[in-house]
């Protein structure tokens, strides 16, 4: 793309947010006050970058996408960081996993029902892999489906379901072909979580949330025509998926203030120091030698500034991939990299936080604790999943020894 015509798409977008955002959503400019943001403002703010395509940039606009090219993309999210907003989420797993592989996968139907519903964030979507029996070696998977006139029945069982309970349908691999060799018969398919049937389960969680779901499935009827990509041939679209889930959570994990970007991170960090807690807290205990807002402990500064430049490093390295693979291969195998070394840096980053806080990072509940410490030791628990979920840390080296160094098995 010509320097001149992404001088003025950069004008455009400029424009754009000058006209539409409201201040309370970016930094103010000289003269403005910034207000408390408000519900319609957050409303106005999302339901005008749903209208002009802006929360799936690169889709085609007949999707309800952007139509932008990547470079166009990039523009905007420079842009929208510059301006201190944001993209409003629609759709995590319809965005970032779901919605690419109908993008390759998909027929024009397929398509042209479930993409804009993705990119208005009508539709909630969830995951339907791992099963009681099936994790790591996924293509274990016992969730059968047959073939009954239009539909398929479906019956099995998903668990570890993240947001199940708060999603209105689910992507979901069955097992299509029972006499087939344990990868070649599987489907993917899409049902409505609402369709007789079906039972979500919520799981408690060790950090007191619940996050996940086990999902069962009794004679659901599935409707045949949102079987994605040839009957038996869902293996290829659920490695796929995986490599736009890993390449997603390299962006960024969930945990304590989770985040790629090196200039974030230190701002959180410093954040962490200087939340103010109750008089309670106050008078509970300091955090772990800290003097003046200040971490005292050398060794502990260490480990923060090894970690700064671990991130800023990994953060130059995700772009370097991202620059190379501009001519739109799309995902790869070399994803594993990234997320394996993504989730080993944000649980690192989670253990330093918890050094840093001291007896502060015993916060469970209660007034004694503000809700920075709460969130984090949570947040400490919740990263210990990071080297689980999207698969685990091993299954990760497996992939980059077979598929990326061409290991033999
Ligand atoms: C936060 C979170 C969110 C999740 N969300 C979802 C979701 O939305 N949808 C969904 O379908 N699933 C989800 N999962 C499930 C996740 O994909 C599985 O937990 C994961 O694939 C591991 O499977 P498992 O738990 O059955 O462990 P297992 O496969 O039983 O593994 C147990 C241990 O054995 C090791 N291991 C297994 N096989 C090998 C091997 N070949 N070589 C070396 N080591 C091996 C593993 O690394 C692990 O340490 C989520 C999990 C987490 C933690």
């Amino acid at each position: 793309m010509p320097p001149e015509a992404i001088d003025s798409f950069r004008e455009e977008v400029r424009a754009f947010i000058d006209a539409n955002c409201p201040v309370s959503l970016r930094n103010p400019r000289d003269g403005e006050t910034k207000p408390a943001a408000t519900q319609a403002d957050y409303d106005r703010w999302r339901d005008i970058m749903i209208e002009r395509g802006f929360t799936t940039p690169e889709w085609p606009k007949e999707y309800g996408g952007g139509g932008l090219s990547k470079p166009e993309a990039r523009v905007l999210q420079q842009e929208l960081a510059a301006a201190g907003t944001y993209a409003p989420g629609v759709s995590f797993f319809g965005l970032a996993m779901l919605g690419p592989v109908l993008l390759e996968f998909g027929n024009e139907e397929q398509k042209a029902e479930h993409l804009p519903k993705i990119s208005n964030g009508q539709v909630q979507w969830c995951q339907g892999y791992s099963e009681p029996g099936a994790g790591s070696d996924l293509a274990s998977l016992q969730t059968r489906a047959v073939r009954d006139g239009d539909h398929y029945i479906i019956n099995g069982s998903k668990i570890w379901t993240t947001n199940a309970h708060h999603s209105d349908w689910i992507f979901c691999l069955v097992r299509t072909d029972p006499d087939a060799a344990k990868h070649d018969g599987i489907s993917f398919i899409l049902f409505d979580l609402k369709s007789p049937g079906v039972t979500v389960s919520p799981i408690q969680l060790i950090s007191g949330q619940s996050d996940f779901c086990q999902v069962f499935f009794e004679d659901v009827r599935a409707e045949a025509k949102n079987l994605v990509g040839p009957l038996n041939g869902g293996w290829t679209i659920a490695k796929r998926l995986l490599q736009h889930e890993r390449a997603m959570l390299s962006g960024g994990m969930p945990g304590v203030g989770a985040g790629p970007a090196a200039k974030k991170k230190s701002k959180s960090k410093k954040k962490v120091i200087e939340q103010p807690r109750s008089a309670l807290a106050e008078q509970a205990r300091p955090y772990v030698g800290e003097q003046d807002g200040r971490l005292a402990d050398a060794a502990l500064r260490d480990r923060i500034a090894q970690h700064e430049m671990d991130s800023l490093c990994f953060g130059l390295s995700l772009r370097r991939s991202a620059e190379s693979a501009k001519s739109g291969q799309g995902p790869s195998a070399a994803t594993s990299m990234f997320k394996l070394y993504m989730s080993e840096m944000n649980k690192r980053r989670a253990e330093i936080t918890m050094s840093a806080m001291g007896a502060a990072g015993l916060g469970w509940s209660g007034e004694a604790f503000s809700a920075t410490e709460r969130a984090n030791t949570r947040g400490w628990l919740r990263s210990k999943g990071n080297s689980i979920e999207g698969g685990t840390s091993e299954v990760q080296l497996n992939i980059i020894a077979k598929r990326v160094l061409s290991l033999p098995d």
